[in-house]
């Protein structure tokens, strides 16, 4: 990786936690961490995914693991199959940060505001209360349509995917009892994963970065109940877009800082804002097995506020409808069936009782899961209902093979053992990978075009 710039180096000089010896070391090592977490709803164990690998847990997470090579995750069935994300290790720590400040036993509303590709957004979702509705939102169109993705992989039924700007959050006034910024910024905490960063890296931009940053706080802080919890967090190590935020914000809103317990084996630094000592912590990447990373917990204070008025209810599919779309169902009673534009939906009903509030205020690019396309006698399955954790588990179904799964996610011609006529799921390894429709003379491989692999070759063996 190219040296990494003196204006940067001495950038850090006298911050909490920096040794420049093997801050330095670490930068030039060829070592790289790689770390993925279990979607726990779809999998019960790492040795399920990665029984080749020395695995080690991820120290403040539930379900992430560190791997002791990094695989071809794009070789691997059960990568498609939403049974895992690869996840940068220092920050999962989110998921600790949540549960010292959140009530994780009661159902909650909450906000990720600058969610694409969805690594928060997933671990967001297994953390908190399965009642819960998390919006997860990205103000760029096309990397709202990457995270959209990442969110019908990891299948959950509560998630609403919008694609707005923070501004347009104003119109939820007091909504979220939990918000998440993982802001962008100078990125300077991924240089090791990210070596064209280090090229791009300047004090300039990371002024304008920070400039951002308290935009986006501003813009979005009124959605934040009052009582409700704001989670910052970057991968930069730039004062300023880490603690001088932190007194920027304690400045201009009614906030007040939450520290975390940390425990000393986790060699997390803890750092203190120089106007208001908020603490705020720091990763580094040679002191732990992770990137660069910093994390900050905040309640909002003030008084009493309006929350928005929610519309009772939710129109769900008409009676015979619903009939067609249930057997397709785990637990269908306890899912909301919706219909939009021909389409069957099916919620969580926490969120359906949500998403008409949110659908006048924000632009939704995806709610719950999509079971498919409505016609007069029969559901046509949709990927999001395969790959969902709400979907029946006694539906027709073929084992593949390896080479069988990879010919399928490629959409090449593949034989399917064992699959009756109709509709059946591809599955690998007993996880679901899609559908395919198996015809008398021929069978259709209904893997989203858009996401089949495109790199040649097989996985090492
Ligand atoms: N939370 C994500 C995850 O864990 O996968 C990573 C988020 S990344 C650090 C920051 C995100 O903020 C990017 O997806 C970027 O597109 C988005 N972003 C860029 N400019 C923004 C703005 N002005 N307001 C809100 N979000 C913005």
């Amino acid at each position: 990786m190219p040296a990494l710039p003196t204006a940067f180096t001495d950038s850090l000089q006298g911050l909490p936690g920096f040794r420049e010896e093997t801050f330095l070391q670490v930068h030039q090592s060829p070592e790289r961490v790689t770390s993925i977490r279990l979607q726990q709803q779809k999998i019960s164990g790492i040795s399920a995914v990665f029984p080749q690998l020395d695995t080690t847990p991820v120290p403040w997470t539930s379900g992430g693991y560190y791997l002791s090579s990094r695989p071809s995750f794009t070789f691997d069935p059960l990568f498609h199959a939403g049974t895992y994300y690869v996840q940068e290790a220092s920050s999962m720590f989110l998921e600790e940060a949540i549960r010292q400040t959140t009530d994780t036993g009661a159902p909650i509303r909450a906000l990720d505001l600058c969610a694409a590709p969805g690594g928060k957004s997933t671990l967001i979702q297994g953390a908190i209360h399965p009642d819960s509705v998390l919006v997860a939102n990205e103000v760029i169109k096309t990397r709202a349509a990457l995270l959209a993705d990442n969110i019908t992989k990891w299948g959950a039924a509560n998630v609403v995917v919008t694609n707005n700007d923070p501004r347009d959050f104003t119109r939820l006034p007091a909504y979220f009892d939990l918000m998440i910024v993982d802001a962008p910024c100078s990125g300077s905490g991924l240089f090791r994963r990210d070596p064209e960063a280090v090229e791009e890296w300047s004090q300039d931009n990371v002024i304008l970065c920070s400039q951002r940053q308290q935009r986006i706080l501003a813009d979005a802080l009124p959605a934040l109940k009052p009582g409700g919890v704001l989670i910052y967090s970057t991968c930069s190590y730039a004062v300023e877009e880490d603690e001088e935020i932190m007194d920027w914000l304690m400045e201009h809103f009614e906030m007040e800082n939450i520290p975390l317990q940390l425990r000393p084996e986790w060699h997390i630094v803890e750092t203190a804002s120089v106007g208001h000592k908020a603490m705020g912590y720091r990763f580094y990447p040679d002191q732990v097995r992770g990137e660069g990373f910093f994390i900050a917990c905040f309640r909002k204070l003030g008084g009493p506020a309006q929350p928005p008025k929610i519309k009772a209810g939710f129109s769900s599919l008409p009676r015979k409808e619903a009939e067609l779309v249930r057997p397709w169902l785990q637990n269908a009673e306890e899912m909301a069936l919706m219909a939009h534009k021909g389409e069957a939906m099916a919620l969580s009903i926490p969120l359906a009782k949500e998403i008409a509030l949110i659908q006048k205020q924000l632009y939704i690019r995806k709610a719950g899961v999509k079971a498919g396309q409505l016609t007069p006698r029969e559901l046509v399955p949709d990927h999001q209902l395969a790959v969902s954790t709400c979907i029946a588990d006694n539906l027709p179904a073929a084992e593949l093979s390896l080479e069988q799964a990879l010919r399928y996610l490629r959409k090449e011609e593949f034989t399917p053992e064992g699959a009756a006529k109709g509709w059946n799921l591809m599955r690998f390894n007993g996880k679901n990978l899609g559908w395919a429709k198996v015809l008398p003379n021929r069978i259709n491989n209904y893997y989203p075009k858009e996401l089949r692999i495109l790199k040649a070759g097989m996985p090492d063996l």
